[in-house]
């Protein structure tokens, strides 16, 4: 790990803006405050292994600078014409029905009708999934665990009168404001469609930044595609997806669109869909 990003994830774990926050009252939330008042990093609160985990929270609305609109990804993926999918609109692909295996779900796309559910769900372990992604889940977790990587599920599906409990818990704790750095508005994650699910190792580190440095990560990181999962928040993309890293947030895209995502070199789902950047709540929510 080079020294920026070293740095970098200290100051993560210090605002501790993890995608997939306590419920109100269980561990502290992040300071909303810009990270530039944080003078060392804080030490990250204990784990709540048996607190369920909402669905990714919002970025916070100042703090490192995030990614200009429509830069190009760190990784020059040079595919050359013709030498793999293109990014953009695939007209097969439909990104707004929150039914599709290809929904986008962001801070500027919120589920629609925002307390849409879906017809079916399955039991993994403990969490509910899609039937898709639930039979997809069951294959990577046997993988992972034949190759002798540790992993569970940490959360699954939501619903939306769970989103907008949580989320409202926070809003009377809070504040509004602080509210959006630690969860997402209902209608607006990602868990809401049952195609996302966490992943940890129960090694302390689940739903942390440190997560990243687990050999689980670095499975689910490399293997995932291949059972039509990918990492949804990637690193340093968050000016992108409007969440910062989080790679134990796998979506479900299904194995030949999460390996076309992967070769086309597209940083995240945003760019290899066609879609605008989603840093943050629409304008009109912005105030
Ligand atoms: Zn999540």
């Amino acid at each position: 790990m080079d020294v920026p990003r070293a740095g970098a994830l200290l100051l993560a774990a210090a605002l501790l803006v993890t995608g997939c926050a306590p419920e109100p009252g269980g561990a502290p939330p992040p300071s909303p405050e810009p990270a530039g008042t944080t003078s060392a990093p804080a030490a990250p609160p204990a784990p709540a292994p048996s607190a369920p985990a909402p669905p990714s929270a919002p970025a916070p609305p100042s703090g490192p600078a995030t990614t200009a609109p429509g830069s190009a990804p760190t990784a020059d993926p040079d595919p050359g014409p013709g030498a793999g999918p293109d990014v953009g609109p695939d007209p097969d692909v439909d990104l707004d029905d929150p039914a599709s295996p290809g929904v986008v779900v962001n801070k500027q796309r919120p589920l629609d009708p925002e307390d849409w559910a879906p017809a079916a769900l399955v039991d993994v372990e403990g969490e509910l999934l899609r039937p898709e992604a639930a039979s997809a889940v069951r294959g990577m977790l046997a993988a992972a665990r034949a190759d002798g990587v540790p992993i569970r599920i940490v959360s699954g599906y939501r619903s939306h009168a769970e989103q907008s409990a949580t989320y409202a818990g926070w809003v009377a704790q809070k504040g509004r404001e602080a509210a959006d750095t630690v969860s997402a508005r209902p209608g607006h994650s990602e868990h809401q469609t049952g195609l996302a699910v966490d992943v940890g190792d129960g090694s302390g580190c689940d739903l942390r930044v440190c997560f990243d440095a687990t050999p689980t990560a670095a499975w689910v990181a490399e293997h995932g595609p291949a059972h039509g999962f990918v990492v949804r928040y990637p690193w340093g993309e968050h000016g992108t997806t409007g969440y910062w890293y989080e790679p134990w947030h796998l979506r479900y895209l299904g194995p030949e669109r999460a390996q076309e995502l992967v070769d086309s070199g597209a940083a995240t789902l945003e760019e290899f869909s066609g879609l605008p950047p989603a840093p943050d709540y629409g304008p009109a929510a912005a105030g």
